[in-house]
Protein backbone atom coordinates (compact mmCIF):
# COMPACT_ATOMS: atom_id res chain seq x y z
CA UNK A 1 0.00 0.00 0.00
CA UNK A 2 1.41 3.69 -0.68
CA UNK A 3 -0.18 6.22 1.71
CA UNK A 4 0.44 8.80 -1.40
CA UNK A 5 -1.58 6.98 -3.81
CA UNK A 6 -5.60 5.99 -4.51
CA UNK A 7 -6.58 3.19 -4.60
CA UNK A 8 -7.31 2.83 -7.84
CA UNK A 9 -3.65 3.03 -8.79
CA UNK A 10 -2.95 -0.01 -6.69
CA UNK A 11 -5.66 -2.47 -8.43
CA UNK A 12 -3.88 -1.56 -11.95
CA UNK A 13 -2.41 -4.49 -13.28
CA UNK A 14 1.33 -5.24 -12.10
CA UNK A 15 3.72 -3.93 -14.07
CA UNK A 16 5.46 -6.92 -15.49
CA UNK A 17 8.56 -5.64 -17.57
CA UNK A 18 10.44 -4.25 -14.83
CA UNK A 19 13.39 -7.33 -14.42
CA UNK A 20 13.89 -6.46 -18.27
CA UNK A 21 13.55 -2.38 -17.50
CA UNK A 22 16.53 -3.06 -15.05
CA UNK A 23 18.63 -5.16 -16.82
CA UNK A 24 18.29 -3.28 -20.29
CA UNK A 25 18.93 -0.26 -18.01
CA UNK A 26 22.24 -2.09 -16.79
CA UNK A 27 23.52 -3.52 -20.09
CA UNK A 28 23.10 0.43 -21.54
CA UNK A 29 25.42 1.46 -18.56
CA UNK A 30 27.72 -1.60 -18.81
CA UNK A 31 27.76 0.48 -22.46
CA UNK A 32 26.69 -2.45 -24.09
CA UNK A 33 25.20 -1.87 -27.92
CA UNK A 34 21.51 -3.11 -27.39
CA UNK A 35 19.05 -3.22 -29.60
CA UNK A 36 15.60 -2.44 -28.56
CA UNK A 37 13.09 -4.46 -29.79
CA UNK A 38 11.08 -3.67 -26.90
CA UNK A 39 8.71 -0.72 -27.30
CA UNK A 40 6.64 -0.09 -30.69
CA UNK A 41 7.43 3.46 -31.06
CA UNK A 42 7.89 4.37 -34.98
CA UNK A 43 11.06 5.60 -35.87
CA UNK A 44 10.57 6.21 -39.32
CA UNK A 45 10.35 10.13 -39.40
CA UNK A 46 6.55 11.97 -40.60
CA UNK A 47 6.32 12.21 -44.43
CA UNK A 48 7.50 15.80 -45.57
CA UNK A 49 4.29 16.72 -46.78
CA UNK A 50 2.62 16.60 -43.80
CA UNK A 51 5.47 18.45 -41.83
CA UNK A 52 5.08 21.27 -44.11
CA UNK A 53 1.48 21.39 -43.90
CA UNK A 54 1.88 21.49 -39.84
CA UNK A 55 4.49 24.65 -40.35
CA UNK A 56 2.17 26.52 -42.77
CA UNK A 57 -1.03 25.98 -40.56
CA UNK A 58 0.74 26.82 -37.28
CA UNK A 59 1.48 30.53 -38.94
CA UNK A 60 -2.15 30.71 -38.96
CA UNK A 61 -3.49 32.34 -34.79
CA UNK A 62 -6.64 31.19 -36.10
CA UNK A 63 -5.26 27.73 -34.71
CA UNK A 64 -3.84 29.32 -31.65
CA UNK A 65 -7.33 29.67 -29.78
CA UNK A 66 -8.89 26.10 -27.87
CA UNK A 67 -9.81 23.86 -30.42
CA UNK A 68 -13.19 22.25 -28.49
CA UNK A 69 -16.03 20.30 -29.60
CA UNK A 70 -15.82 17.39 -31.65
CA UNK A 71 -12.83 17.86 -34.21
CA UNK A 72 -12.86 20.58 -37.07
CA UNK A 73 -15.70 19.88 -39.46
CA UNK A 74 -13.67 19.36 -42.52
CA UNK A 75 -11.66 16.64 -40.83
CA UNK A 76 -14.54 15.09 -39.78
CA UNK A 77 -15.61 15.39 -43.67
CA UNK A 78 -12.50 14.41 -44.62
CA UNK A 79 -12.80 11.26 -42.51
CA UNK A 80 -15.97 10.32 -43.45
CA UNK A 81 -15.24 10.71 -47.19
CA UNK A 82 -12.19 8.37 -46.61
CA UNK A 83 -14.60 5.66 -45.05
CA UNK A 84 -16.51 5.52 -47.42
CA UNK A 85 -14.30 4.87 -49.96
CA UNK A 86 -11.78 2.69 -47.78
CA UNK A 87 -14.81 0.31 -46.85
CA UNK A 88 -17.84 1.23 -48.16
CA UNK A 89 -19.53 2.53 -44.85
CA UNK A 90 -21.13 6.10 -44.83
CA UNK A 91 -20.82 8.18 -41.19
CA UNK A 92 -23.01 11.53 -40.28
CA UNK A 93 -19.75 13.79 -40.35
CA UNK A 94 -21.94 15.43 -37.54
CA UNK A 95 -22.44 12.74 -35.35
CA UNK A 96 -20.64 9.64 -35.92
CA UNK A 97 -16.98 11.15 -36.07
CA UNK A 98 -15.34 11.93 -33.34
CA UNK A 99 -11.68 13.57 -33.07
CA UNK A 100 -8.89 12.31 -29.79
CA UNK A 101 -5.98 13.28 -28.97
CA UNK A 102 -4.31 10.06 -30.18
CA UNK A 103 -6.48 6.77 -30.03
CA UNK A 104 -5.65 6.02 -26.67
CA UNK A 105 -6.98 9.02 -25.08
CA UNK A 106 -10.07 7.57 -26.55
CA UNK A 107 -9.99 4.02 -25.82
CA UNK A 108 -8.62 5.16 -21.98
CA UNK A 109 -11.84 7.43 -21.83
CA UNK A 110 -14.13 5.14 -22.82
CA UNK A 111 -15.35 3.01 -20.03
CA UNK A 112 -15.81 6.13 -18.06
CA UNK A 113 -18.67 7.25 -20.50
CA UNK A 114 -20.43 3.46 -20.78
CA UNK A 115 -19.64 1.41 -17.37
CA UNK A 116 -20.86 1.53 -14.48
CA UNK A 117 -18.81 0.61 -11.97
CA UNK A 118 -18.95 -3.24 -10.67
CA UNK A 119 -20.23 -4.17 -14.40
CA UNK A 120 -17.90 -6.30 -16.43
CA UNK A 121 -15.70 -5.34 -19.09
CA UNK A 122 -13.93 -7.84 -21.90
CA UNK A 123 -10.47 -7.41 -22.66
CA UNK A 124 -8.31 -9.37 -24.87
CA UNK A 125 -5.45 -11.03 -23.62
CA UNK A 126 -2.95 -10.93 -24.36
CA UNK A 127 -3.74 -7.52 -25.04
CA UNK A 128 -2.75 -3.86 -25.69
CA UNK A 129 -2.53 -2.56 -20.96
CA UNK A 130 -4.54 0.43 -21.50
CA UNK A 131 -8.08 -1.70 -22.08
CA UNK A 132 -7.65 -3.26 -18.81
CA UNK A 133 -6.20 -0.05 -17.13
CA UNK A 134 -9.15 2.24 -18.38
CA UNK A 135 -11.43 -0.48 -17.11
CA UNK A 136 -10.07 -0.82 -13.48
CA UNK A 137 -9.96 3.49 -13.45
CA UNK A 138 -13.98 2.95 -13.98
CA UNK A 139 -14.61 0.78 -11.33
CA UNK A 140 -15.35 -1.89 -13.60
CA UNK A 141 -14.25 -5.28 -12.95
CA UNK A 142 -11.64 -6.79 -16.41
CA UNK A 143 -12.72 -10.15 -17.57
CA UNK A 144 -9.89 -11.70 -19.60
CA UNK A 145 -10.96 -13.57 -23.00
CA UNK A 146 -8.14 -15.69 -24.13
CA UNK A 147 -6.46 -15.19 -27.51
CA UNK A 148 -5.16 -18.56 -28.88
CA UNK A 149 -3.06 -19.62 -32.22
CA UNK A 150 -5.60 -22.58 -32.85
CA UNK A 151 -8.91 -19.73 -32.69
CA UNK A 152 -6.50 -17.41 -34.91
CA UNK A 153 -6.03 -15.65 -31.61
CA UNK A 154 -9.89 -14.16 -31.93
CA UNK A 155 -11.70 -14.29 -28.77
CA UNK A 156 -13.86 -17.64 -28.06
CA UNK A 157 -17.20 -16.14 -27.21
CA UNK A 158 -18.58 -19.27 -26.66
CA UNK A 159 -15.75 -20.25 -23.94
CA UNK A 160 -17.31 -16.78 -21.69
CA UNK A 161 -19.30 -17.96 -18.66
CA UNK A 162 -23.17 -16.91 -18.78
CA UNK A 163 -22.99 -14.50 -15.80
CA UNK A 164 -20.17 -13.28 -17.53
CA UNK A 165 -21.78 -12.84 -21.03
CA UNK A 166 -24.62 -10.71 -18.92
CA UNK A 167 -23.21 -8.54 -16.68
CA UNK A 168 -20.44 -7.36 -19.53
CA UNK A 169 -21.50 -3.91 -20.26
CA UNK A 170 -18.19 -3.63 -23.06
CA UNK A 171 -15.90 -5.60 -25.04
CA UNK A 172 -12.76 -4.34 -26.50
CA UNK A 173 -11.05 -5.72 -29.38
CA UNK A 174 -8.06 -5.05 -31.68
CA UNK A 175 -7.83 -5.85 -35.07
CA UNK A 176 -5.05 -6.11 -36.60
CA UNK A 177 -3.93 -6.95 -33.28
CA UNK A 178 -0.92 -6.63 -31.09
CA UNK A 179 0.62 -8.11 -29.95
CA UNK A 180 0.00 -10.82 -31.99
CA UNK A 181 -0.04 -9.37 -35.17
CA UNK A 182 -3.64 -11.60 -36.21
CA UNK A 183 -5.99 -10.26 -38.46
CA UNK A 184 -9.73 -10.19 -38.06
CA UNK A 185 -11.95 -11.14 -41.14
CA UNK A 186 -15.28 -9.81 -42.10
CA UNK A 187 -16.66 -13.77 -41.14
CA UNK A 188 -14.81 -13.74 -37.78
CA UNK A 189 -16.10 -10.13 -36.94
CA UNK A 190 -19.53 -11.03 -37.96
CA UNK A 191 -19.66 -13.18 -35.52
CA UNK A 192 -18.75 -11.46 -32.82
CA UNK A 193 -21.09 -8.46 -33.45
CA UNK A 194 -23.72 -10.80 -33.23
CA UNK A 195 -22.79 -12.42 -29.78
CA UNK A 196 -22.28 -8.72 -28.48
CA UNK A 197 -26.01 -8.29 -29.73
CA UNK A 198 -27.52 -11.01 -28.33
CA UNK A 199 -25.95 -10.46 -24.81
CA UNK A 200 -26.53 -6.13 -24.92
CA UNK A 201 -23.04 -5.63 -24.76
CA UNK A 202 -21.36 -3.17 -26.46
CA UNK A 203 -18.43 -3.31 -28.64
CA UNK A 204 -14.86 -1.10 -29.21
CA UNK A 205 -12.36 -1.94 -31.31
CA UNK A 206 -9.22 -0.63 -31.60
CA UNK A 207 -8.01 -0.08 -35.30
CA UNK A 208 -4.53 1.29 -34.66
CA UNK A 209 -2.66 -0.70 -37.20
CA UNK A 210 -5.82 -1.10 -39.56
CA UNK A 211 -3.72 0.69 -42.15
CA UNK A 212 -0.43 -1.13 -41.28
CA UNK A 213 -0.90 -4.08 -43.79
CA UNK A 214 0.75 -5.77 -46.04
CA UNK A 215 -1.24 -8.47 -48.20
CA UNK A 216 -5.06 -7.25 -48.34
CA UNK A 217 -6.23 -4.72 -46.44
CA UNK A 218 -7.88 -5.40 -43.28
CA UNK A 219 -12.09 -4.96 -43.22
CA UNK A 220 -13.78 -2.21 -40.67
CA UNK A 221 -16.06 -3.93 -38.03
CA UNK A 222 -18.36 -0.95 -39.21
CA UNK A 223 -18.53 -3.04 -42.31
CA UNK A 224 -20.39 -5.47 -40.59
CA UNK A 225 -24.55 -4.42 -40.85
CA UNK A 226 -25.55 -4.34 -37.73
CA UNK A 227 -22.39 -3.12 -36.13
CA UNK A 228 -23.42 0.52 -35.67
CA UNK A 229 -26.20 -0.33 -33.23
CA UNK A 230 -23.55 -1.20 -30.23
CA UNK A 231 -19.55 -0.38 -31.85
CA UNK A 232 -17.40 2.17 -32.31
CA UNK A 233 -14.05 1.74 -34.04
CA UNK A 234 -10.69 3.44 -32.99
CA UNK A 235 -8.08 4.81 -35.70
CA UNK A 236 -4.74 6.79 -35.22
CA UNK A 237 -2.54 9.26 -37.44
CA UNK A 238 0.27 7.32 -35.20
CA UNK A 239 1.25 4.04 -36.86
CA UNK A 240 -0.05 5.00 -40.51
CA UNK A 241 1.81 8.24 -40.86
CA UNK A 242 4.94 7.75 -38.46
CA UNK A 243 2.56 10.82 -36.12
CA UNK A 244 3.04 9.14 -32.82
CA UNK A 245 3.92 12.46 -30.78
CA UNK A 246 1.67 14.21 -32.57
CA UNK A 247 -1.25 13.15 -30.39
CA UNK A 248 -3.95 12.19 -33.20
CA UNK A 249 -6.97 10.14 -33.55
CA UNK A 250 -10.25 9.16 -33.87
CA UNK A 251 -13.38 7.29 -33.24
CA UNK A 252 -16.19 6.33 -35.60
CA UNK A 253 -19.51 4.36 -35.14
CA UNK A 254 -22.33 4.45 -32.85
CA UNK A 255 -23.97 7.85 -32.65
CA UNK A 256 -24.77 7.81 -28.63
CA UNK A 257 -21.43 6.10 -27.77
CA UNK A 258 -19.68 8.88 -29.76
CA UNK A 259 -21.87 11.34 -28.12
CA UNK A 260 -21.18 10.01 -24.67
CA UNK A 261 -17.32 9.89 -24.61
CA UNK A 262 -17.54 13.43 -26.00
CA UNK A 263 -18.70 14.56 -23.33
CA UNK A 264 -16.78 12.69 -20.87
CA UNK A 265 -13.99 14.65 -23.06
CA UNK A 266 -15.44 17.87 -22.72
CA UNK A 267 -15.07 17.94 -19.30
CA UNK A 268 -11.20 16.93 -19.34
CA UNK A 269 -9.74 18.42 -22.22
CA UNK A 270 -9.83 21.02 -24.79
CA UNK A 271 -9.31 19.20 -28.03
CA UNK A 272 -6.49 18.29 -30.29
CA UNK A 273 -4.32 21.39 -31.50
CA UNK A 274 -5.83 22.68 -34.79
CA UNK A 275 -2.81 22.63 -36.68
CA UNK A 276 -2.39 19.35 -36.03
CA UNK A 277 -5.83 18.55 -37.24
CA UNK A 278 -5.40 20.31 -40.30
CA UNK A 279 -2.08 18.59 -41.34
CA UNK A 280 -4.42 15.00 -39.87
CA UNK A 281 -6.65 16.43 -42.91
CA UNK A 282 -3.40 16.76 -45.31
CA UNK A 283 -2.93 13.46 -44.40
CA UNK A 284 -5.74 11.49 -44.82
CA UNK A 285 -6.77 13.43 -48.18
CA UNK A 286 -3.47 11.91 -49.45
CA UNK A 287 -3.45 8.21 -47.21
CA UNK A 288 -2.00 6.73 -50.72
CA UNK A 289 0.86 9.36 -50.99
CA UNK A 290 4.24 7.03 -52.17
CA UNK A 291 5.87 8.66 -48.34
CA UNK A 292 2.95 7.03 -46.89
CA UNK A 293 3.56 3.83 -48.81
CA UNK A 294 6.92 4.04 -48.27
CA UNK A 295 6.96 3.62 -44.63
CA UNK A 296 4.59 0.31 -45.61
CA UNK A 297 7.56 -1.02 -47.64
CA UNK A 298 9.85 -0.58 -44.92
CA UNK A 299 8.00 -2.00 -42.21
CA UNK A 300 7.76 -5.09 -45.18
CA UNK A 301 11.27 -5.40 -45.58
CA UNK A 302 11.62 -5.39 -42.09
CA UNK A 303 9.43 -8.18 -41.70
CA UNK A 304 11.11 -10.36 -44.27
CA UNK A 305 14.26 -10.33 -42.88
CA UNK A 306 13.62 -10.93 -39.63
CA UNK A 307 11.19 -13.56 -39.71
CA UNK A 308 13.29 -15.55 -42.31
CA UNK A 309 16.16 -14.85 -40.25
CA UNK A 310 14.36 -15.95 -36.84
CA UNK A 311 13.23 -18.78 -38.98
CA UNK A 312 16.64 -19.88 -39.67
CA UNK A 313 17.54 -19.38 -35.79
CA UNK A 314 14.84 -22.34 -35.35
CA UNK A 315 12.46 -20.08 -34.43
CA UNK A 316 9.00 -20.97 -34.81
CA UNK A 317 6.80 -17.69 -36.23
CA UNK A 318 3.95 -16.73 -38.97
CA UNK A 319 4.78 -14.11 -41.37
CA UNK A 320 2.75 -10.72 -39.95
CA UNK A 321 0.13 -9.78 -42.22
CA UNK A 322 -0.18 -6.18 -40.06
CA UNK A 323 1.09 -4.24 -37.72
CA UNK A 324 5.15 -3.77 -36.92
CA UNK A 325 5.72 -6.21 -34.30
CA UNK A 326 6.60 -10.32 -34.81
CA UNK A 327 5.22 -12.91 -32.85
CA UNK A 328 7.52 -15.53 -31.62
CA UNK A 329 7.24 -18.73 -30.35
CA UNK A 330 9.56 -19.67 -27.60
CA UNK A 331 11.67 -22.71 -27.79
CA UNK A 332 10.72 -25.42 -26.07
CA UNK A 333 12.71 -24.89 -22.46
CA UNK A 334 11.91 -21.22 -22.22
CA UNK A 335 9.11 -19.75 -20.84
CA UNK A 336 8.59 -15.98 -22.30
CA UNK A 337 10.14 -14.21 -19.31
CA UNK A 338 13.24 -16.77 -19.33
CA UNK A 339 13.64 -16.24 -22.89
CA UNK A 340 13.35 -12.78 -23.18
CA UNK A 341 16.25 -12.39 -20.00
CA UNK A 342 18.35 -14.84 -21.20
CA UNK A 343 17.97 -13.30 -24.78
CA UNK A 344 19.48 -9.74 -23.40
CA UNK A 345 21.53 -10.81 -21.43
CA UNK A 346 23.72 -13.13 -23.78
CA UNK A 347 22.74 -10.79 -27.13
CA UNK A 348 21.81 -7.58 -26.08
CA UNK A 349 18.52 -7.57 -27.74
CA UNK A 350 15.18 -6.44 -26.21
CA UNK A 351 12.17 -8.09 -26.65
CA UNK A 352 8.99 -7.86 -24.46
CA UNK A 353 7.78 -11.43 -22.42
CA UNK A 354 4.48 -12.81 -24.03
CA UNK A 355 3.15 -12.66 -20.39
CA UNK A 356 3.26 -9.21 -20.12
CA UNK A 357 0.42 -8.63 -22.05
CA UNK A 358 -1.44 -11.04 -20.10
CA UNK A 359 -0.91 -14.88 -19.28
CA UNK A 360 -2.55 -16.12 -22.12
CA UNK A 361 0.54 -14.40 -23.92
CA UNK A 362 2.86 -16.84 -22.06
CA UNK A 363 5.17 -18.72 -24.62
CA UNK A 364 5.93 -16.10 -26.94
CA UNK A 365 7.91 -13.38 -27.03
CA UNK A 366 6.90 -9.40 -29.14
CA UNK A 367 9.70 -7.81 -31.24
CA UNK A 368 8.87 -4.80 -32.19
CA UNK A 369 10.73 -4.00 -35.68
CA UNK A 370 11.13 -0.14 -35.10
CA UNK A 371 14.80 -0.35 -35.77
CA UNK A 372 16.72 -0.26 -39.21
CA UNK A 373 16.74 -3.65 -40.67
CA UNK A 374 20.05 -3.73 -40.32
CA UNK A 375 20.01 -3.68 -37.02
CA UNK A 376 17.34 -6.15 -37.04
CA UNK A 377 19.43 -8.34 -38.90
CA UNK A 378 22.35 -7.59 -36.16
CA UNK A 379 19.99 -8.64 -33.47
CA UNK A 380 18.73 -11.76 -35.26
CA UNK A 381 22.41 -12.98 -35.94
CA UNK A 382 22.99 -12.49 -32.22
CA UNK A 383 20.10 -14.36 -31.12
CA UNK A 384 21.33 -17.32 -33.94
CA UNK A 385 24.45 -17.19 -31.94
CA UNK A 386 22.78 -18.49 -28.87
CA UNK A 387 21.87 -21.98 -30.45
CA UNK A 388 18.75 -21.58 -28.57
C1 LIG B 1 0.03 2.34 -30.64
C2 LIG B 1 -1.29 1.80 -30.22
C3 LIG B 1 -2.35 2.67 -29.90
C4 LIG B 1 -2.12 4.14 -29.61
O1 LIG B 1 -2.30 4.95 -30.63
P1 LIG B 1 -2.31 6.52 -30.43
O2 LIG B 1 -3.24 6.96 -31.49
O3 LIG B 1 -0.90 6.97 -30.62
O4 LIG B 1 -2.81 6.85 -29.07
C5 LIG B 1 -3.60 2.14 -29.68
N1 LIG B 1 -3.80 0.80 -29.68
C6 LIG B 1 -2.80 -0.06 -29.93
C7 LIG B 1 -3.08 -1.51 -29.91
C8 LIG B 1 -1.52 0.42 -30.18
O5 LIG B 1 -0.51 -0.44 -30.36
Amino acid sequence: MDPMRAQRLTALPPYLFTEIDRQRSQAVAAGHDVIDLGVGDPDLPTPAFIVARLAEAARNPATHRYPLGIGLPELREEIAKWFASRFGVSLDPNTEVLILIGSKEGLGHLPLALVDPGRTVLVPDPGYPVYQSATVFAGARPYSMPLAADHGWLPDCTAIPAPVRRDARLMFLNYPNNPTTAVADLPALQRIVSFAREFNMLIAQDAAYGELYFESRPPSILQVPEAKEIAVEFHSFSKTFSMAGWRIGFAVGNAEILAALAQVKSNLDSGTFQAVQLAALHALRQVDHPEVGGLRDVYRRRRDAFCSGMRRCGFELATPQATFYAWCRCPSGYDSMGLAARILADANVVLIPGVGFGKAGEGYVRAALTVSQERIEEAVERIGRLHL
